[in-house]
């Protein structure tokens, strides 16, 4: 038997229980990339990796799979489809993707373009969110725009005047004062509105977002503001501008029970409206529709317990139930599933600058510098240490650190001394660590001790700027190297960033039963690329990174089959410059440059500079302001 396989790599970091048949790994141990699930055709993650390389684009980059996408968007109407005919559903299924989850202008277009033999639709959120789609994706035949968020009378009159472009705007009432404003703007523009209202129901969704759900979401009407919100409409001869009834209880529902039970009140509110106002004909299930990160199938936070199928099932099911007791027609069922549709696609890669490696115990220790008692106790608990009195000293050494610490700044111990018993300290609590290993038990103590026995991964990319969810919420994503899979990886270590915070650290990682506080990673070969794939990164990363640091938007590539069937870079959107990114904080790059110029010729006025070291200086200086914010390979 081979001491290591790819497919135990496969297993260690749960490659087929996350990666939704999109991701494995061939036998040269490279990560793979098989973009659509009806086809065979797969990308080498590493060579792909090597040969945007060889063309000038650095490292970080984002790759985006294209055929990914496609297959997310085929994969949810035809979930939705299937459930469909199995139920017998008179209604039909639309998705609405929205479009604050990944705003990017391929994506959007990809998703769009995907979704086009579905009649897809888009959902916004902004005035800048709708001025981008207004303009560019107007032509699916019937395609909704679905209007969310805060609406001012502008907002409004862009979302009506659509309307004259067949672009079928349906504007969703959060709040309640927003239907006076969208009938007087209609009213003042003449043209007839679709309108929607979002329920707020009582029952809360599950997970992390699980806030934006219950009577005290930030968003929607309850019960008795709907009804407000239809008297207001029939006391102006309007009620048949109502065609849709909205909720949305957060992003990434966990657990299938509670989408159900907010499935069922929602079906019933929507039946209760259906009798009062015949016109209402969308039943709009929101977002929530959630990702596997860590692919346990459980109810964890970056989980979820159910399928896509089962998903789809349980809202077409719940609706028809609810619609036949009441003798209601089945409504269109919309989804504004975006997470879905968009996280799998993109893969942010970044390679391994530097090691801090833990410290590995020695057999021995030199005898401290000086008769110092306290040291000399230091270094006989060293000495004595075995694993019948490991947890004992254990205790000895947290006590006598303290003691050390006050003889320090008391004057009893010099730097010598302090050094050494510092040096000490860590080899014992390293020894301690590597003994209680073959305790049958491991105290609790002794397990937090062995939190400190990483190794630190420093890789070339800002954890702010590319997974900011990791960062604020805690987010899990997989993360493991995308080579070297067919041999065993022996070190555990965690993984820093490029920022200048202790924040930017990721010590928590997948695990099928828990939360890894450890990610098996290979030993680096001095100095040979070793690099690391961050998966699953495609809902929301990107818009809510952030410039900590100035580290700038990474470069990203967007990868397809070209008509040969062989991956082709499709189109390449560079990352942030960092002439770009002091703009962005107004530092203007000739200014910099104009002061620049004055410091070198009062520099080489003086003599403190040569001209040899003012040209350098210079150079450097402007190449800098083109260059990528991260850092470049040698
Ligand atoms: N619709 C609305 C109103 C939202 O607020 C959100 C995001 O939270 C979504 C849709 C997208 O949700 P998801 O990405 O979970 O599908």
């Amino acid at each position: 038997m081979p001491e290591w396989s790819v497919s135990r790599s496969a297993e260690l970091y749960g490659i087929h229980s996350w990666g939704n048949g999109y991701v494995d790994i061939n036998d040269a141990g490279h990560v793979t990339i098989r973009p659509e699930s009806s086809s065979d055709r797969t990308i080498d993650l590493h060579e792909l990796v090597r040969s945007v390389e060889q063309r000038g684009i650095d490292l970080p980059v984002l790759f985006r799979f294209d055929g990914i996408i496609r297959d997310r968007v085929r994969r949810i109407n035809e979930a939705f489809g299937a459930a469909i005919t199995e139920a017998g559903y008179r209604g039909r299924y639309r998705l609405a993707y929205p479009v604050k989850v990944n705003q990017q202008r391929h994506v959007v277009d990809c998703v769009y373009e995907a979704g086009r033999e579905y009649g897809i639709g888009l959902e916004v959120g902004s005035k800048p969110e709708m001025l981008a789609v207004l303009a560019t994706h107007n032509n699916v035949a019937g395609g909704l725009l679905l209007c969310n968020g805060y609406k001012d009378a502008r907002y409004i009159e862009l979302a009506l005047l659509a309307r004259k472009l067949g672009i079928r705007s349906v504007i969703i009432v959060e709040q309640i004062y927003e239907i006076q404003t969208i009938l007087s703007v209609a009213e003042k523009l003449g043209i007839d509105a679709e309108i929607g209202v979002r329920f707020k129901p009582s029952r809360k969704g599950s997970g992390r977002w699980e806030a934006s759900g219950g009577e005290a979401a930030k968003f929607g009407l309850c019960s008795y503001q709907v009804l407000e919100a239809i008297d207001i409409l029939r006391n102006r001869d309007r009620l048949d501008w109502l065609k849709l009834l909205h909720f949305h209880i957060g992003s990434q529902i966990t657990s299938i029970g509670s989408l159900k039970r907010v499935l069922k009140e929602s079906a019933r509110m929507y039946a209760e409206i259906a009798k009062l106002c015949p016109s209402l004909c969308f039943f709009d299930v929101g977002g929530g529709l959630g990702v596997d990160y860590d692919g346990s199938r459980t109810n964890f936070e970056s989980s979820m317990n159910y399928t896509l199928e089962e998903y789809a099932r349980d809202v077409v099911w719940e609706t028809l139930e609810v619609c036949d007791e009441q003798g209601i027609k089945h409504p269109d069922i919309i989804s504004e599933s975006g997470r879905a549709t968009v996280a799998h696609h993109a893969v942010l890669v970044t390679e391994v600058m530097e090691v801090a490696p833990v410290i590995e115990p020695r057999p021995s220790l030199e005898k401290p510098p000086t008769d110092n008692e306290t040291l000399e106790d230091l270094h006989t608990l060293y000495e004595e240490l075995t694993i019948k009195n490991c947890h004992e000293t254990y205790n000895d050494a947290v006590s006598l650190r303290e003691d050390i610490l006050q003889a320090f700044n008391q004057g009893d111990l010099n730097l010598a001394e302090r050094a050494y018993a510092d040096r000490v300290l860590r080899q014992l609590f390293a020894k301690i660590n590597a003994v209680s290993k073959e305790l049958k038990y491991v105290p609790e103590d002794l397990e937090r001790l062995d939190l400190n026995f990483r190794d630190t991964y420093f890789c070339n990319f800002s954890i702010f700027q590319s997974l900011p969810d990791s960062w604020a919420i805690d987010h899990l994503f997989p993360i493991l190297p995308i080579h070297r899979l067919e041999t065993k990886p022996t070190r555990r270590a965690i993984i820093a960033d490029l920022t200048c915070d202790s924040d930017g650290t990721i010590d928590r990682f997948i695990d099928l039963k828990s939360v890894r506080r450890f990610l098996m990673l290979h030993e680096t070969n001095g100095g040979a690329p070793y690099h690391l794939g961050i998966f699953l990164v495609g809902a929301y990363q990107e818009i809510l990174g952030d410039l900590h640091n100035l580290f700038g938007d990474t470069n990203a590539v967007h990868v397809d089959f070209d008509e040969r069937g062989k991956p082709a870079v499709r189109s390449l959107v560079e990352g942030d410059t960092v002439r770009e990114v002091l703009g962005f904080v107004q530092f203007e790059p000739q200014e910099l440059l104009d002061r620049l110029h004055t410091s070198i010729e009062r520099a080489l006025g003086e003599g403190t500079l040569t001209r040899e070291e003012a040209v350098m200086l210079e150079r450097q200086f402007r190449e800098g302001l083109e260059g990528y914010t991260y850092l470049l390979a040698e």
